[in-house]
């Protein structure tokens, strides 16, 4: 790209350590803002109207049963009460704030004040949660602003220690060195953060977990969603590798991985039964 706007990135004044780089068409620059429009303005997934949860053995010939008819099958001649019934399914849920069925991992957000599909968290950052439809655009986010900040910490080293020597001997002004140092401290504190957010991600990817299922995963004997890693990053990447790294989708990995619609993930019993829609 061309000139990049000074001090958009705590970089101190221009031609400094800018001058210094040689920066490309592929600046990491672009795909960050490309990636945090995306994940900024575009839904994390929201429940369709009057959605009804669809029973695993009806997933096959697409009949769905309402949740009053899923209890009602269920606690017919059993002793069984609704609710008990309701703990034992857990994927089928109900919120009693949107009165709405619940799809298998989407949850409640108290910050948006609706259910949002595959909830990751709210991100104060983006202003929007981060759910089944822009995980990616968030975890790309995450990717180029490290790549970023440590790009611009690599940048403002020589400078911070230039800096610093003619310090020692009064010849630079003081308004110069604090910028200085400041830019180079937070690109720093912003790069070592963000690696250590994009390992717990990393992790959390390789199980097919999200972050607030981790601690429902810690009780599972068997996490149902692990498909193995492949797979796991496949569900949130798209299985085209040269989309990886680009926030967007192609139209095969929409129309074939069900996880990014948010409503219906394949489970490991899928996989092994050969089942599996995606
Ligand atoms: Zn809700
Ligand atoms: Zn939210």
């Amino acid at each position: 790209m061309g000139q990049v706007p000074q001090g958009l990135l705590f970089t101190g004044s221009g031609g400094g350590p800018w001058a210094l780089t040689n920066r490309s068409d592929l600046d990491p620059l672009i795909f960050l803002t490309w990636s945090y429009f995306m994940v900024v303005f575009n839904d994390p997934g929201s429940v369709p109207e009057n959605w009804e949860p669809m029973l695993e053995e009806n997933l096959e010939t697409g009949d769905s049963l309402s949740l009053p008819e899923y209890v009602g099958t269920e606690t017919r001649g059993s002793t069984r009460s609704p609710s008990e019934v309701m703990e034992r399914r857990p994927d089928v849920g109900f919120c009693s704030r949107c009165q709405n069925s619940k799809p298998p991992r989407c949850h409640h957000c108290s910050v948006c004040q609706r259910c949002v599909l595959k909830m990751d968290h709210h991100c104060i950052w983006v202003v929007n949660c981060v759910g089944a439809c822009n995980y990616k655009f968030f975890l790309l986010f995450l990717i180029y602003t490290f790549l970023e900040t440590t790009l611009d910490t690599v940048t403002l080293l020589p400078h911070f220690i230039k800096f610093f020597g003619e310090a020692k001997t009064h010849s630079i002004s003081p308004g110069n060195l604090a910028i200085t140092v400041l830019a180079f401290v937070i690109n720093l504190a912003f790069a070592l953060s963000l690696i250590c957010f994009l390992v717990m991600h990393a992790s959390l990817i390789s199980s097919n977990t999200t972050s607030i299922e981790v601690h429902e995963k810690n009780r599972a004997v068997r996490w149902k969603y692990d498909l193995g890693r492949k797979k796991n990053f496949e569900q949130v990447f798209g299985t085209n590798k040269a989309l990886w790294f680009v926030p967007m989708f192609s139209k095969e990995d929409i129309a074939n991985i069900s996880a990014l619609s948010g409503l219906h993930f394949p489970t490991r019993s899928d996989i092994e039964t050969g089942s599996s829609r995606s």
